[in-house]
C-alpha cells in the first residue's frame, strides 16, 4: 500500500466522514496516502474547523478547501459564489490542480445522484468526473501542474436493498407510495468495502462535525438507530467503479 494514493472529493465538510470515512481510515492504516478536497465552505468558518478535526481522525491530512458557497447556505463562504454557479471549467480546473498535486491512484466521489440527491453532491460528481478525465491531458489546463492519470474513479453509492431494509429504522415509517428513493439497483455496485474495523473511527469523525449534529442534520438520524443496525450501516461502504487506465484490454468487458 505504501505510496498508493486515495483522493476523495466532496461537497461539504462532513461528507468525507459519512460517505468515505471508513475507506479513508482503512487505507491510511494500511499505509496509503489519503486526502480530501471539499468544494464548499471557506477557511475560518466553524465547519472548516470541524473538517480539520475529522480529517485528523481519519488520517487524511490537511483540509483542501475550494472555498465556494454551499447551495443553500450563503454564510458558508461570505462573498464567494455558490459552487453550483461557478463556471464549469473553473470548477473542473480547481479539482484538476489537486489531482495533479496529490497524484492519486484512485479518486472517490459520489455517484450520479450525489448518493441521495443534494444538488451540491450531484454537481461535485459531474465536476470530478470531468476533472479526472482532464487531469492526464497536458493540453488541458497546462498551467495547473504536471498531467496525472488516476487509475480509477470510485463513486460512493447506496444499494437499493440497503435503503429499503433500513428505511423504517432510520425514519420511523415506511417510504410514501411513489416516493423517490435514494440508491441504485444492487447489481450496479461494483465494490463493497468492509470497513467494520474502522466503524468507530468513522463515527468519531462524523462527531467532529458537532455543529451539524446540533442542528439535527441528516446524520443525526443514525444516532437514534440501535447500535447493531448503526454498526452494520457504518461498517460497509459501497462504490461503483468507473474509468480504468490499467493494462490494455482487447475487448469491452462487462
Ligand atoms: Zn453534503
Amino acid at each position: 500500500m505504501a505510496g498508493f494514493g486515495v483522493l476523495s472529493v466532496h461537497a461539504h465538510p462532513d461528507d468525507e466522514a459519512i460517505w468515505t470515512g471508513g475507506t479513508l481510515a482503512r487505507y491510511a492504516d494500511e499505509g496509503a496516502r489519503t486526502a480530501v478536497v471539499t468544494c464548499t465552505w471557506a477557511e475560518g468558518t466553524v465547519r472548516a474547523g470541524e473538517l480539520e478535526r475529522s480529517l485528523d481522525i481519519l488520517g487524511a491530512g490537511e483540509p483542501r478547501l475550494l472555498g465556494y458557497a454551499d447551495a443553500r447556505k450563503p454564510e458558508s463562504a461570505p462573498g464567494a459564489p455558490r459552487f453550483l454557479d461557478v463556471p464549469f471549467d473553473e470548477a473542473v480546473g480547481r479539482v484538476v490542480r489537486h489531482i495533479r498535486e496529490f497524484r492519486p491512484d484512485v479518486v472517490l466521489t459520489y455517484d450520479g445522484y450525489g448518493a441521495y440527491g443534494h444538488p451540491d453532491h450531484v454537481h461535485v460528481h459531474r465536476v470530478t468526473l470531468a476533472a479526472v478525465e482532464a487531469a492526464g491531458y497536458d493540453q488541458l489546463y497546462p498551467d495547473l501542474g504536471e498531467p496525472w492519470w488516476p487509475r480509477a474513479l470510485y463513486l460512493a453509492a447506496i444499494p437499493r436493498s440497503v435503503v429499503v431494509s433500513h428505511w423504517r429504522a432510520v425514519f420511523g415509517a415506511d417510504p410514501e407510495p411513489g416516493q423517490t428513493l435514494p440508491g441504485v439497483p444492487d447489481d450496479r455496485i461494483t465494490t463493497t468495502l468492509d470497513v467494520g474495523r474502522w466503524g468507530e473511527r468513522k463515527w468519531a469523525a462524523m462527531h467532529a462535525h458537532q455543529s451539524e449534529l446540533e442542528r439535527g442534520a441528516s446524520m443525526t438520524l443514525l444516532t437514534g438507530l440501535p447500535e447493531q443496525a448503526r454498526a452494520q450501516l457504518l461498517g460497509t461502504e459501497w462504490y461503483r467503479r468507473v474509468g480504468h487506465t490499467g493494462p490494455a484490454e482487447t475487448a469491452l468487458t462487462a
